[in-house]
């Protein structure tokens, strides 16, 4: 057993406890020294609330500054004494321990069945150990298995850290020139990501070093590109290399990918597997409006940035009210001679005082030094930012307003984004209607606020509601009649969602295409596998999205453990060809639809990318984390035929 080393000078030490949170460490002093006056009722936290106004949680234990000292003064002396006597770390807490300490930590009851999500999460169990024993049971079995993976971002790097620690032979196929999916290809101002960064991140990469708690687009692709160095995966890269069709021949159960290398010429490889790791926001969708090529000036979507294009002073058109558009604005306007923002639709906007907040020095040294800290950090951060507004998206079929609003929860949401909304644009009352959604909070992705009703009612911003007709050279002329004259468009409308895994063309078992099977209506086991599609196997795919909260990471992780499972069965089975059963298929989905009807985004008032062109929820999750997590745990191979 290692043993506890706390490095640095007393000052250092001192000065982080002035910027830890209080009730993480007093769970981490607990855990190290199994001292349970650590958690005596004057340490007592508050619980963690949701501020008035806002669904982004105060985190912060709410003390009063007298016991605040007496915490630090006594988890400095004790980590001292830790440090200067080096005892053993102690072993990971027994599930029943996480239970409590979180409780503690939390204020709230925490039942062991949520702690053993929360234990994986922080890795004081290894939910690798699963398969990974029964890979280490039948040594060799891999040697000629080859999984091939399609695209390097977020969850083709994940697939690939753990088929590289399996030793399980594989090739991630990528079009761009490099790693990291939406976070190399959205370079817009501002980009970033509104899960707070310790959440958003790998379990098994914590990252100390995030330098804000919402960190931007650069940083997060640099962890991404850390993680591929970090994982070995850069060996079993193909960049530039375009996968075109992949079809599934029975005769041998292997995969035939068709790609276009790098050198542009056709090419073809075979696989055992094939997950595909596209992820649902790939394809930018440009909006379809007459005279859209006429226009004379640079117009371009979000997700394609032109850093090129130099908007100071030029008059520029926003077309769409999404996360991104929201994201963009400020730094645009604060550069451009005027910007028109074409809005189909206005979102919910929360405020969140951490959005642009950075980690403090000494919270950054604690992640670093202090042991067991980081795990009781993350374990806080993913209960904080995960199920806590489940309640709110659940419809009470009792409800009497089921137009605007869910519940009681979900209404005294709208009274509270309502009020923030009139607050934040002050005398301009002529916005606040037209900002107001009348869908249920929680209906799309509740949007960050980083000054977007400010910038709204800024002078050299207006908001047009008018539909637009139609794009001429110098600008958009709306139904009013009205042209609204620009010298550069950006289209931040969104992406290709309901055709999961174009334009690729993907031919199952029965020589059906995936594209022909599904039209805009993808149905997947677990999200993940689809009959007729032996050993295929899809990250972030149908119904996975999350809206009310969490980290997309938490999501593909999950999926990963199932398909590690997966192939661990194949492989030690000796398994030629594993596929969903149909029924087993079907009863899922009906399950997924039954219940998506009864969540905000199912909502008949909300029209979305979550939607398609029936109002089918095709692209959210109907299950809160913990129940993703639940269901995807334990691979039940029943489910499969196996040949
Ligand atoms: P989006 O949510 O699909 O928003 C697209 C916007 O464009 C909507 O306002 C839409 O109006 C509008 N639009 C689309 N076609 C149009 C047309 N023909 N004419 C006029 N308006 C049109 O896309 P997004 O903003 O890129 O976000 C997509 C997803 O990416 C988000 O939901 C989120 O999951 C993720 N994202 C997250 C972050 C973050 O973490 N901070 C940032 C960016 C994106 P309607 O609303 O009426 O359809």
């Amino acid at each position: 057993m290692p043993r506890i080393e706390i490095p640095g000078a007393d000052a250092q030490l001192e000065a982080a406890l002035e910027d830890v949170n209080l009730p993480t460490l007093l769970v981490t002093l607990a855990h190290l020294t199994g001292d349970d006056a650590w958690l005596a009722q004057r340490y007592a936290p508050a619980p963690i609330a949701v501020p008035e106004g806002g669904l982004f949680p105060d985190n912060t234990g709410g003390y009063e500054a007298d016991v605040a000292a007496e915490i630090r003064a006594a988890a400095y002396d004790a980590l001292r004494r830790l440090g200067r006597e080096r005892p053993e770390l102690p072993p990971p807490p027994s599930v029943g321990r996480m239970a409590q300490l979180m409780a503690f930590s939390v204020a709230e009851p925490i039942d062991e069945a949520y702690a053993a999500m929360l234990m994986e999460e922080t890795g004081f169990v290894d939910r690798d150990d699963q398969w990974g024993r029964q890979l280490a049971g039948v040594p060799g079995a891999a040697a000629d298995f080859h999984v091939a993976i399609v695209g390097a971002g977020m969850s083709g790097i994940c697939m690939g850290a753990k088929l590289k620690a399996a030793g399980i032979a594989f090739t991630i196929l990528e079009k761009n020139d490099a790693v990291g999916g939406t976070w190399y290809e959205n370079a817009y101002p501002d980009c970033g990501v509104d899960t707070p960064n310790h959440f958003y991140s790998y379990s098994f990469a914590r990252n100390p070093d995030w330098s804000g708690y919402f960190s931007k687009r650069d940083e997060l692709y640099a962890y991404f590109e850390r993680c591929t160095d970090q994982f070995g995966l850069r060996e079993h890269i193909r960049l530039q290399t375009e996968v075109t069709a992949m079809a599934y021949d029975e005769s041998g159960g292997r995969w035939r990918i068709d790609l276009r290398n790098v050198a542009g010429g056709a090419e073809t490889l075979a696989a055992n597997a094939v997950v595909s790791a596209v992820g649902q926001l790939n394809r930018p969708a440009m909006p379809d409006i007459e005279g859209i090529e006429s226009f004379a000036g640079p117009l371009f979507h979000s997700a394609r940035w032109r850093s090129d294009v130099d908007l100071t002073d030029r008059k520029v058109a926003v077309i769409g009210t999404g996360c991104s558009a929201v994201q963009l604005l400020p730094k645009t306007a604060a550069a451009a001679a005027k910007v028109s923002v074409f809005q189909r639709t206005p979102h919910w906007v929360s405020p969140n005082d951490d959005y642009y907040r950075p980690v403090e020095k000494g919270q950054i040294w604690a992640l670093k030094h202090i042991p067991r800290y980081a795990e009781w950090h993350r374990a806080r951060m993913v209960f904080a930012f995960s199920d806590r507004n489940w309640p709110a998206v659940t419809a009470d079929p009792g409800w009497t307003h089921p137009q605007r609003t869910l519940s009681e929860t979900n209404d005294a949401l709208r009274e509270a984004l309502t009020g923030y909304i009139v607050d934040q644009l002050g005398e301009r009352r002529d916005l606040a209607s037209r900002c107001t959604p009348d869908f249920p909070v929680f209906g799309k992705r509740l949007i960050i606020d980083n000054n977007w009703y400010g910038t709204l009612a800024r002078d050299n911003v207006a908001l047009v509601t008018d539909r637009i007709e139609r794009i001429v050279p110098d600008g958009l002329v709306t139904a009013d009649g009205a042209l609204h004259q620009a010298d550069v468009i950006i289209a931040a409308t969104g992406f290709r969602t309901n055709q999961f895994l174009w334009p690729m063309a993907v031919t199952g078992r029965s020589g059906e295409t995936l594209d022909r099977r599904w039209g805009d209506s993808p149905r997947a086991f677990k999200g993940t596998t689809v009959p007729d599609y032996p050993n295929f196997f899809c990250l972030y795919g149908p119904n996975t999205n999350i809206v009310h909260g969490g980290s997309i990471i938490y999501q593909v992780e999950c999926q990963v453990h199932y398909v590690m499972q997966c192939l661990a069965l194949m492989i030690t089975e000796g398994v030629r060809s594993m596929e969903v059963r149909e029924a087993v298929n079907d009863a899922y989905n009906d399950e997924v639809q039954a219940i998506s009807e009864t969540l905000a985004w199912g909502h008949p008032g909300v029209s979305s990318w979550y939607k398609n062109s029936q109002g089918r929820v095709v692209n959210n999750s109907p299950f809160s984390l913990h129940e993703f997590w639940q269901r995807l745990h334990d691979l039940e191979p029943e489910h499969y035929a196996l040949v």
